[in-house]
């Protein structure tokens, strides 16, 4: 008797003869060896799985290495066999395909919870680099489906049901294998709807009672007027899946007795020629249902699907849809993308790594338009997008080249407004990370965060973008207007009377502001000066109000800690700005200058950019607030000369770190073979904190020079 080894061997070179014979007995006994004793629910011996799996994909005239691929299937995951040794054994091609099976095995197990098959179906693709990791992987499906029942627990069996109605059906189908998609669609329908899957078999049962045979009978009659017509056909009839039928009802909301094409005829010929010459037979010998006729020959279904579609009241007066096609036509519309990875003999073994591919190219050759082009690009790789996990496991879906920031305001705008940081399979990781296919993002909040104004530049979604932009419009007012209230509240200082609600009121009110908070912004945003609030504040003395007299201004600059305006509370980049010119720190003395739209940009008080700037009103003084928050938060801009030898830079940044002042930007600008100029801005706490890293580094040897800029 033959064994099962020298069967499959024996199958796979009846349509392989170069079959790598010495590689599938190796995979052969090295699986059932690592499967070892493991048993099914079944009873069976583990390694009966993989085995069925083989022989599933020989059905499929499948290549040896998926053969071999599909015996090894489950050793990684299951036993102790390492990915390693795969690839030592069985070399790197399928050692990789394995994994590529193992990782959505996996996958799967990780989104038990998730809803989201139409997103999951697409990630299986755009992982499934190589198609036949899908084929396997489908055959695995449709195996454990096929002994589904042996699952003693009801939850797993419907989880799995679902699944596989959810995923692998659509996967099938979207990859044209017919059969694969009926078997495991009605294997997932008898688990998760067991009643009606009974109530329409025992529809069917009545109607077979009721009419002797009527598929037999049609299938007949159908044979006659074909070969009258003098062409050789082959016909088949079936009744359609208990599912579909249901699924019709459901759709239509009718009853069975009202469904009246549950039966599918086939009619194969050799020749495109002759589908069209049934056509015309069937139409002249039965009348046609109108607007059902579709010619998938001439246009076919973007997953390369070519068939002609009909449906006619036919013999027996039964509503029946005709399916008429070539035999070639057939058995891609059977086996879809595995049609044409089967093995075809002559073809060279350097070719056959991109056949499935090349399949996929032939059928985009005979696609329509620009749409069903577009489809095809789909079904062959999801290249516009990423998957990604919640580490719940839940799948996000995002454009590519998403980072963390645009996942957390995919998962919820609360948490990406208060993201912090965010670990990426367990690592943490910068904000601005491209997002990979299939990474866990987990994201860090932490309530007193908010949105950034960095993280507009590399954010890629809409969603983000504008949750970004309405928080710093919000608050942007809100700064504009704590701005405003301090510059009135100084220009005003000589009679805070006029600061009273009721005069604000009206002042508000003559310069056209709907609030008193409207006008704040407005003079915050350097959009009305002081003194236009002034003017309007005291209407009866419009010309008595004078200049600010410079000599004022002079007089205030002594003692600028009374009368300044206090920046505390305003957050950089946004109401205020810190001048590129003299990068103020903490501790500078410092001079605003108020710019239309923009709020006020900071000064040091010796800055050459004031002594050119005329427009005395819009010259505010500014006060840093005494009690600062000691982070390094300021930027300074040092030029450092130093000697260009070994480990230079390695002492200027050292030095830096031990003074605790951090390195945001460096810039070369000038080299030769003694020297090194550069300019580093670097984040300290205040303007003392910079001198003593100033000072510490003019005590280094290698220094030549260090100023403040
Ligand atoms: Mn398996």
């Amino acid at each position: 008797m033959m064994t099962r080894q020298v069967e499959l061997v024996e199958r796979l070179k009846g349509y392989d003869p170069n079959a790598d014979e010495d590689l599938l007995n190796r995979a052969y006994a090295f699986s059932m060896k690592v499967h070892g004793s493991q048993t099914r629910l079944s009873g069976d011996p583990f390694f009966s799985h993989p085995l069925e799996v083989a022989f599933l994909l020989v059905d499929l005239r499948l290549d040896c290495y998926s053969i071999v691929t599909a015996l090894l299937h489950d050793t990684v995951e299951d036993t102790l066999a390492t990915f390693e040794e795969i690839q030592d054994l069985f070399g790197p091609e399928i050692a990789k395909l394995v994994d590529g099976v193992t990782k959505i095995s996996l996958l799967a197990l990780q989104s038990e919870k998730t809803q989201q098959a139409e997103n999951f179906c697409k990630l299986v693709l755009a992982m499934s680099t190589d198609i036949r990791v899908l084929l396997v992987k489908l055959a695995d499906r449709l195996h454990n489906m096929r002994t589904l029942h042996f699952i003693p627990s009801p939850e797993k069996r419907w989880r799995i049901a679902r699944e596989t109605m959810d995923i692998y059906v659509p996967l099938s189908e979207r990859m044209g294998m017919q059969s694969y998609k009926d078997e495991l669609e009605d294997l997932a329908f008898a688990q998760l709807n067991p009643e009606a899957r009974d109530s329409v078999l025992s529809r069917l049962k009545f109607l077979h009672e009721t009419t002797e045979n009527p598929v037999g009978q049609i299938m007949a009659e159908l044979k006659n007027a074909i070969e009258t017509a003098d062409i050789k056909a082959t016909i088949s009839g079936r009744e359609k899946t208990p599912c579909s039928i249901w699924v019709k009802m459901q759709s239509k909301n009718i009853a069975f007795e009202q469904l009246s094409d549950i039966m599918a005829f086939r009619i194969a010929v050799d020749s495109v020629k002759q589908c069209y010459q049934v056509l015309g037979t069937i139409h002249s010998s039965y009348s046609v249902v109108p607007g059902r006729f579709k010619d998938f020959i001439s246009t076919p279904k973007s997953n390369g699907y070519q068939s002609i579609h009909t449906t006619v009241i036919g013999p027996l007066n039964h509503r029946i849809e005709i399916q008429i096609r070539t035999h070639e036509m057939h058995r891609i519309a059977e086996l879809g993308v595995a049609a044409h990875w089967q093995y075809k003999q002559g073809e060279s073994h350097d070719g056959r790594q991109y056949a499935w591919l090349r399949g996929l190219l032939e059928i985009m050759e005979q696609a329509s338009g620009p749409e069903e082009f577009l489809e095809h690009t789909k079904l062959e790789m999801f290249q516009d997008q990423v998957f990604c996990f919640t580490p719940k496991g839940d799948l996000i879906s995002l454009p590519r080249g998403a980072t963390p920031i645009d996942f957390a305001y995919a998962v919820h705008s609360a948490v990406g407004d208060h993201t912090v940081l965010v670990k990426i399979n367990g690592r943490q990781m910068p904000l601005r990370t491209v997002l990979q296919n299939g990474d866990q993002v987990e994201i860090i909040t932490s309530k007193t965060q908010s949105p950034s104004p960095t993280w507009e530049r590399f954010v890629i979604t809409g969603k983000a973008r504008s949750r970004i932009r309405r928080f710093i419009r919000t608050q942007q007012r809100q700064q504009f207007l704590e701005l405003g209230r301090s510059i009135l509240q100084k220009g005003f200082s000589n009679d805070p009377m006029a600061l009273s609600e009721k005069n604000l009121h009206e002042t508000a009110k003559r310069l056209n502001h709907n609030s008193i908070d409207d006008l704040y912004v407005a003079v915050g945003e350097g959009l009305q000066t002081v003194r236009d609030v002034m003017r309007a504040a005291y209407p009866e003395q419009v010309k008595a109000v004078p200049d600010f007299p410079k000599e004022k201004q002079a007089k205030e600059k002594q003692d600028s800690r009374d009368t300044a305006i206090p920046i505390k509370k305003l957050i950089e980049g946004m109401a205020v700005h810190y001048a590129g010119c003299c990068h103020p720190l903490p501790g500078d003395k410092i001079t605003g200058i108020v710019t239309t739209g923009k709020g006020v940009t900071i000064h040091t008080q010796d800055c050459e950019v004031l002594d050119i700037f005329s427009e005395s009103e819009r010259i505010i003084e500014l006060a840093w607030e005494d009690e600062l928050n000691l982070q390094n938060c300021y930027a300074g801009r040092l030029k450092i000369t130093f000697l260009n030898k070994p480990g230079s830079l390695a002492s200027v940044s050292t030095t830096m770190s031990q003074q605790g002042a951090n390195i945001a930007n460096i810039k070369v600008t000038n080299r030769t073979i003694d020297f090194w100029d550069v300019l580093m801005d670097i984040e300290v706490k205040d303007v003392n904190h910079l001198k003593n890293v100033i000072a510490s580094l003019r005590a280094l040897s290698i220094i030549n020079s260090v100023e403040r800029i």
